[in-house]
């Protein structure tokens, strides 16, 4: 893990007011005060705050951590929050990568890891009804004793939950077959900040589709705890797959490869994993320096995967593709989720974050070249490249990876600053291209000050939103680029407390 303090005690800030502990006390609340869990409560696996991590520096201490184990502790917990107006920021497995789950200094952390049960599976319906802090491995681990899988599998797997993945519209690497998270979820349980325990979807009684108004259950997927606590979902689920198949192609160019994407999910065909590594990104990940490498994934029924393999294979000889050893698929999955690298890279002092986009087909390649030149073109740019990681009949996610390092390792100034320049430069292109700021990481404090200009005046309907179900501005305050009533989370480098 590259985002551990230093191993010794940290001292930070006294705690939450007794008041507030009391009555959490005697709503029968489990809690900590201790300063080490409060610090570990204090972060999230946000790339710009790893080196400050690294030296014992905690930004924003929360002033307790809760540890609700049922929805009704869940809503006494906000009760209480909104009487003492303090802030409150869900919290799953804090692997978000922009600052989501950073709460405000003084703010209660709600850990919801312990409301993780498994509630009923519907195998003639395919869904899943399921508490919402449970990591992904305990819910395939049930659902697959009986024949099914959810299908969302993220990076992050073993270190995010169900609420995480949904408050984020999360994507499974398997995501073009199983769908986004916001495919999958069929309904919600929620606490707004007053208390009210609200049910959605599925888990209000609802059919598979329906025409009963807007879609209240979408409006909390991607509200990263701004707008509510999810504390259960319903979930899609597919029987387990009888049949999987693979292949790889090398590409002369990456446009040649989107181009082949492009057609083939234009033909209906929806591979489950189809991943186009631009030329820098193959070399590094399968050896291969000369080509730009698409590897492919399907799984399911054969006559609808070896169909949709037939499809794909044709667009990517259309496109002058060569076929490559299938193997890159094995040694793609052997790797899909190591990230041990990052450490020593910060280590060494270089900056690195990832940065994960959507835009339209007629747009891609304007904007991967523009994103990219864009990024060499920083001072101190070690490497920049992108790959396509989820595709779809409109267009496709690109996934660019920046790294840098400064004269000075140590000079933190600089550090920032290639930093956010590099954020400017992608977000900036996204946005003349019309592509989305976020694809699948979500807002939380990194993207917050693009949120307003991408959105335009959808972005008051939000605030509307968030003054409606949250009057006194309690839950997850600054984040989604939306004002806090308590401070400003985001100055983020800039306020911290020391650690002796
Ligand atoms: C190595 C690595 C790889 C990753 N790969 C992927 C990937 O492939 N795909 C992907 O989508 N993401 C990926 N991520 C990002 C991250 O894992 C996801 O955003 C994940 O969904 C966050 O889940 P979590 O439980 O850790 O949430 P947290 O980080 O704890 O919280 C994230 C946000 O959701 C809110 N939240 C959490 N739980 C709830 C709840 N129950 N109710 C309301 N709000 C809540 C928090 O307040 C915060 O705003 C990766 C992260 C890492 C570190």
């Amino acid at each position: 893990m590259p985002n551990l303090y230093p191993s010794r005690d940290l001292d930070g800030p006294p705690p939450s007011p007794s008041a507030l502990l009391d009555e959490l006390s005697s709503a029968g609340v489990a809690f900590d005060v201790g300063t080490n869990e409060r610090a570990e409560h204090a972060r999230d696996w946000w790339p710009l705050s790893i080196p400050e991590v690294a030296r014992g520096h905690v930004t924003n201490w929360p002033g307790v951590v809760v540890r609700p184990r049922s929805t009704l502790e869940v809503s006494s917990i906000l009760r209480i929050a909104e009487s003492h107006r303090v802030a409150v920021t869900a919290q799953g497995g804090r692997s978000g990568v922009g600052g989501g789950a950073v709460p405000e200094t003084g703010a209660i952390a709600l850990d919801l890891t312990g409301l993780n049960e498994i509630i009923a599976l519907d195998a003639r319906s395919c869904t899943v009804r399921v508490q919402a802090g449970i990591f992904g491995p305990d819910l395939e681990q049930f659902v697959q004793k009986s024949g099914f899988t959810v299908g969302h599998f993220p990076q992050s797997f073993d270190l995010a939950t169900v609420g995480g993945w949904i408050a984020c519209r999360g994507a499974g690497q398997f995501s073009n077959r199983y769908g986004k998270i916001e495919d999958i979820v069929a309904g919600l349980e929620v606490v707004l900040a007053d208390g009210r325990v609200v049910r959605t979807g599925a888990l209000a009684g609802a059919g598979p589709r329906s025409a009963m108004g807007p879609d209240l259950t979408q409006l909390f997927v991607g509200s990263e705890g701004t707008l509510g606590v999810i504390t259960a979902a319903a979930l899609r689920a597919h029987p387990v797959a009888g049949h999987q198949v693979r292949a790889a192609f090398g590409f002369a160019s990456f446009e040649k490869g989107l181009e082949a994407l492009r057609a083939t999910l234009r033909l209906g065909a929806t591979p489950a994993v189809v991943r186009l590594y631009d030329k820098r990104e193959s070399g590094r990940s399968f050896e291969i320096g000369d080509a730009n490498v698409l590897i492919v994934l399907d799984e399911g029924h054969a006559p609808v995967i070896d169909a949709a393999m037939s499809v794909l294979s044709a667009a990517c000889i259309d496109n002058g593709a060569s076929p490559l050893p299938d193997s890159l698929v094995e040694t793609w999955l052997g790797h899909r989720n190591d990230v041990s690298a990052l450490a020593s890279v910060t280590r060494a002092g270089i900056v690195v974050d990832t940065i994960e986009v959507a835009a339209p087909w007629s747009e891609l390649a304007a904007l991967y070249r523009d994103a990219l030149d864009g990024l060499n073109g920083i001072d101190g740019c070690l490497a920049a490249s992108a790959h396509e990681s989820h595709a779809y009949l409109d267009g496709a996610c690109l996934y660019f990876t920046f790294a840098g390092r400064g004269p000075d390792p140590s000079d933190d100034k600089w550090a920032e600053d290639y930093y956010r320049r590099s954020w400017e430069e992608v977000m900036g292109a996204t946005r003349r291209h019309r592509g989305s700021i976020s694809h699948h990481h979500g807002i939380g404090l990194v993207r917050g000050p693009y949120l307003a200009d991408a959105l335009g005046e959808g972005f008051s309907v939000l605030e509307s939103l968030k003054a409606a179900l949250d009057p006194v501005g309690i839950l997850n305050p600054g984040k989604l680029g939306l004002s806090s009533p308590f401070g400003d989370a985001s100055t983020f480098m800039t306020s911290s407390h020391s650690c002796p």
